[in-house]
């Protein structure tokens, strides 16, 4: 060894470095909390005007394909990936409200926004109203303040499996000018395209089926690149105002995609609801095939929910590709390749026939997720919806019989046989 070799630690530490290019066929797993720069300039413009990587929390290559990938397939101008879904909803709505500001959200949304608004966001100064009638843009318009930002909903629901008329709704935010933020996590953009529809801004849980394995947790927030400063700078003036140090607006740098670089450079790296790039590449993997996946998990949750709904033991079925189902019209109309495939079933036995048929469940998998590839069961009112009054959860479809099916994409028939077993069993606890 010469006195210049680097000792043991150091090439430890360095001697793996290189800079050579490869093209590899998939999106390297940028593992890495930042990047080296090119040079002192580099470093400078980074800094400057965001250019190039510099620290993962701020940007990553492996998290930006993903994010390319999700733009592209929600039909918006550029996308933001997050940790998780919650962090896609918190991430959008501070975006566009802060203290002072109102939100207008579905009633029919995840317990995990809806807990957001009430505890969290109430408690920064963010008000909302919830309307419980989506369907008729009234009940929107009626609640709309002048301090309103954002009208929040989601494209299918749970439990109840409620459509949005996201053109109508839509409307309503544009009379305001404020963006409509939509839900797309149960619909997926292979049903269909809020954006398409009128909406601004879309957000994920990637954790369900965009990412479809049921391995890791994602978000994303897809914006439309539409926000006009002429129109709606009142209601941002976050985006339209100069800097804090008196340099350009968010608005003069970014144009149309304001709202979305926004989010990038002040909410959630602020908030560090960062991805990680292993995360990022899982649910890049998934996305590949969401199409096929989606496509399989419709029409096999189709086929278990026409043969519930002719079980004697059931209840009801809230499935929207019913026919029964009083949105089926307007799920025709806006969902394409499928009715979806998370649902819900009401017993007729009641919580026993409830309990049994979790406790029976061989093929269905008894936890809290959906989306998954794998077909998932959970009883809302016992565990999701527990904290709800019996009233708040007669609203939202959730009775003491009710289970929420996420069907994934097993033979269909092994999954009609495990419920006609698992049926069975809970005919005789309930007898
Ligand atoms: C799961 C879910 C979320 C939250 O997503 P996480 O990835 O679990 O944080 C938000 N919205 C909907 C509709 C969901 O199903």
């Amino acid at each position: 060894m010469t006195a210049d070799t680097p000792r043991f630690a150091t090439r430890a530490l360095h001697a793996a470095r290189t800079r050579d290019a490869a093209t590899p066929r998939a999106t390297p797993i940028y593992l890495t909390a930042g990047f080296e720069f090119d040079g002192f300039d580099h470093a400078a413009e980074h800094f400057g005007a965001g250019s190039g990587f510099g620290y993962t929390r701020t940007g990553n290559p492996t998290v930006r394909a993903v994010e390319r990938q999700l733009a592209s397939l929600e039909a918006g101008a550029d996308a933001l990936l997050v940790a998780s879904g919650q962090a896609a909803v918190v991430t959008a709505l501070l975006t566009v409200a802060g203290a002072g500001d109102h939100v207008v959200s579905s009633t029919h949304i995840y317990e995990g926004s809806r807990g957001l608004f009430l505890d969290n966001l109430a408690r920064l100064g963010i008000e909302t109203t919830f309307v419980d009638d989506i369907a008729d843009p009234d009940a929107w318009r009626a609640a709309v303040r002048p301090t309103t930002r954002a009208l929040f909903a989601e494209s299918l629901s749970n439990a109840r499996n409620d459509v949005l008329d996201i053109a109508a709704v839509a409307a309503v935010a544009d009379e305001s000018a404020i963006p409509l933020i939509v839900d797309n996590t149960l619909a997926t953009p292979y049903l269909v395209r809020p954006i398409e529809h009128g909406a601004a801004i879309v957000v994920h849980s990637a954790s369900k089926f965009l990412a479809g394995h049921g391995s890791v947790l994602g978000g994303v927030i897809v914006d439309d690149g539409r926000f006009d400063a002429a129109a709606a700078g009142h209601n941002a003036p976050h985006l339209v105002l100069p800097a804090r140090d008196g340099g350009p607006s968010v608005e003069a740098r970014h144009g149309g995609l304001a709202r979305l670089a926004y989010a990038r450079e002040s909410v959630a790296p602020r908030f560090g609801a960062s991805p990680s790039p292993l995360n990022a590449f899982l649910i890049g993997q998934g996305v590949e095939t969401l199409g096929l996946r989606v496509e399989r998990q419709s029409r096999n949750a189709l086929a278990v929910a026409e043969w519930l709904e002719c079980h004697p033991d059931v209840e009801s079925v809230d499935h929207v590709g019913l026919p029964s189902h009083p949105h089926h019209p307007l799920a025709s109309r806006y969902l394409r390749g499928g009715f979806g495939s998370v649902f819900t079933v009401t017993l007729r036995g009641g919580l026993a026939a409830a309990r049994a048929f979790v406790e029976h469940v061989e093929v269905f998998v008894h936890m809290t997720h959906i989306g998954d590839v794998r077909s998932l069961v959970l009883h809302p009112g016992t565990t999701s919806h527990a904290r709800r009054t019996p009233e708040e959860r007669a609203v939202l479809g959730v009775h003491p019989g009710t289970l929420r099916l996420s069907i994934g994409i097993e033979d269909v028939d092994d999954l009609i046989a495990d419920l006609a077993r698992v049926l069975a069993e809970a005919r005789e606890v309930a007898a």
